[in-house]
């Protein structure tokens, strides 16, 4: 049996860019056979997913993670190879190395030593495996969430394996995460000559003052989980190309993060309310990413998880619901408590991605001591 650093390795030298697998399942897969899981592969279009179980019973106690991988860019950019694990003054490199490959090997240690050490655990150990987290998230953990629900399979408690630290180990624990609305907008006017404003409709002009009011508007305070809700802007474009024309179109591409104090409907109305007092003609599309969630702090699972990382790294993890989305997105709507808890995340999507190796084998106690907290008989 292979340590957490090896499966660690042999996990970043298959380069597994989204929405490749490169392997990294099948190996996962075999680890987890081998101590008595079924395992069953669920492909969607061009993405490996697998679920895998141990126990029948509830409460089922579910690790979800992904093999795929952010694109490396310029491998000139990296000091060693991004898919050839390198160990250097304590840290081990490698795209995947924090996000989320050492998650994924320490859920596979954890399980194995208390399958072995407690092989009549009550409830089920399961795994919710996807390919398909850095891409666009379609034929992923929605996908098998749906097979899921259609079988009125259940999951009780789910721990992603995300690198929620942000400093030092267990530092802090995500409980939730803000909800992700996209606008796609065209704002609609009149191309004309430069010189001739007066026979033209500028559409920059006329989206500027709603922007501005956007951007600048308190969106609300957000709460006691959550920080308040933001707009940006990610893109926007208008013009010929030419420097005497007044462009006909402008587009423009935004984002909302959204605490749980706002709805849908109402960030979209309250949109929709600003481009008509400013009278801006447009037309929006609209985009859903995913509906802010909370595993509120208290839960059987979040406790045990606190627990776990005093008794096994001595300190007390803050409860946070920052940063981007995640799968836990598609789970929690099963009604099941989720929370993210992996390692340090200041080098993720970056060159030089790095884990300190010492937290990978210690990321598998955390685990190992969760599951004994919630699944011990
Ligand atoms: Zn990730």
């Amino acid at each position: 049996m292979s340590t957490a650093l090896e499966l660690t390795r042999d996990l970043i030298s298959r380069a597994s860019v989204s929405p490749t697998d490169a392997g990294c399942q099948p190996l996962m897969a075999a680890r987890l056979e081998a101590v008595g899981f079924e395992v069953e592969n669920l492909r969607f279009g061009p993405v490996d997913n697998f679920w895998a179980k141990h126990g029948r019973e509830r409460p089922v106690f579910c690790f979800a993670g992904h093999t795929d991988v952010v694109p490396s860019g310029p491998t000139d950019d990296w000091r060693t190879d991004p898919f050839t694990p390198v160990i250097a003054g304590g840290m081990l490199y490698g795209r995947g190395a924090a996000d989320m490959k050492s998650g994924l090997a320490a859920m596979v240690m954890a399980t194995e030593q208390f399958v072995r050490s407690h092989p009549d655990h009550r409830g089920t150990i399961a795994y919710l495996i996807t390919s398909d987290e850095e891409g666009p998230s379609v034929d992923g953990t929605r996908r098998v969430v749906e097979v899921l629900r259609d079988r009125h399979e259940a999951i009780d408690w789910c721990l992603v394996g995300e690198p929620s630290s942000e400093k030092v180990l267990g530092d802090t624990i995500k409980i939730g995460r803000r909800g992700s609305l996209s606008g796609r907008l065209t704002v609609h006017g009149v191309q004309g000559h430069i010189a001739y404003p007066q026979f033209a409709d500028n559409p920059v002009h006329a989206l500027a003052p709603a922007l501005a009011e956007l951007t600048s508007m308190t969106w609300d305070q957000g709460n006691e989980h959550f920080q308040p809700t933001t707009f940006q802007i990610s893109n926007i474009s208008a013009g010929t190309g030419a420097p005497n024309v007044i462009p006909g179109e402008l587009k423009a591409r935004f984002n909302l993060r959204f605490s749980t104090e706002q709805s849908v409907e109402r960030l979209q109305a309250t949109v929709e309310a600003v481009l008509t007092k400013h009278r801006v003609k447009h037309t929006l599309e609209w985009f859903v990413s995913g509906l802010p969630f909370l595993t509120a702090p208290g839960g059987a699972l979040s406790n045990a998880a606190c627990r776990a990382v005093r008794e096994q790294l001595g300190l007390d993890p803050n409860l946070s619901t920052g940063g981007g989305t995640s799968d836990g997105r598609f789970i929690a709507p099963m009604g099941a408590q989720v929370i993210e808890l992996g390692v340090v995340n200041d080098t993720i999507h970056k060159v030089n991605e790095c884990v300190r190796v010492a937290d990978i084998e210690r990321l598998a106690q955390v685990y190992f001591r969760t599951l004994e907290l919630l699944l011990a008989s």
